[in-house]
């Protein structure tokens, strides 16, 4: 992702409490206040500009859903979309995936979407790599048994260790798609990376994985 100085942008969301969530810390283990039912939360870690998530809150109001990325200078796109959709089942956390286990408890959070994460090709960054086993102890620290980790990618690399990483962890594989957009796949939503990829005829890799 190229990053943009905007400067304007921290002010920005600091004007958005309603929508990008200061302090997430506060809610753990409390989600359901915020968003004012007991509806299961999916969340997105590194959600972008926001298209994907937008897009699956505006067809499932009956998921509440968070979408969590880094940079301000990114997020801040997201919160524009969000400002126009009014949605009430979707919130928007400026905050590092690193730190989920300090913003959401055990049980909190059903499903997490990883979508075209960064890849880290070079072996000395692996540990960056959101489907590395330092991520995956993490998700599981918030999610029930049987959450669920969706994750869509055009880098065969990453996808492969995602595949590896799952299986050494003990995670369930229920689908995988080695051309998502050539299977029978009903309702995918597509990120702004997916577009853009797929539109360079980048094949498009999908798969769904279980703790148990
Ligand atoms: N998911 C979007 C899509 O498919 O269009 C964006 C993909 S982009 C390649 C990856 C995004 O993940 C970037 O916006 C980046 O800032 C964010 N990201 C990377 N590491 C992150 C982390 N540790 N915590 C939160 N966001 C992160």
């Amino acid at each position: 992702m190229r990053l943009r100085n905007k400067p304007w942008a921290r002010e920005k969301i600091a004007a958005h409490p309603q929508y990008v969530v200061p302090n997430p810390e506060e809610h753990k283990g409390r989600w359901d206040d915020v968003f004012g039912n007991h509806h299961p939360l999916y969340i997105e870690v590194g959600t972008g500009k926001g298209q994907f998530i937008t897009e699956m809150a505006k067809a499932h109001p009956e998921i509440n859903f968070i979408g969590i990325e880094l940079y301000e200078s990114v997020i801040v796109t997201a919160l524009d979309r969000l400002i126009e959709a009014d949605l009430p089942n979707l919130k928007l956390l400026n905050a590092d995936a690193k730190n989920v286990a300090d913003y959401f408890a055990k049980g909190d959070v059903d499903r997490v979407y990883l979508n075209f994460s960064d890849p880290w090709p070079k072996k000395r960054h692996e540990k960056r790599r959101l489907v590395h086993e330092s991520f995956l102890k993490l998700y599981e620290a918030i999610m029930p048994e049987g959450g669920e980790i969706h994750f869509k990618t055009d880098n065969q690399g990453l996808f492969e260790y995602s595949l590896k990483s799952y299986s050494e962890y003990g995670l369930l594989l229920t689908y995988v798609s080695l051309d998502l957009h050539s299977s029978d796949f009903e309702g995918n939503i597509m990120t702004e990376y997916e577009e853009k990829f797929s539109a360079k005829g980048h094949r498009i890799y999908r798969s769904e994985a279980k703790f148990r």
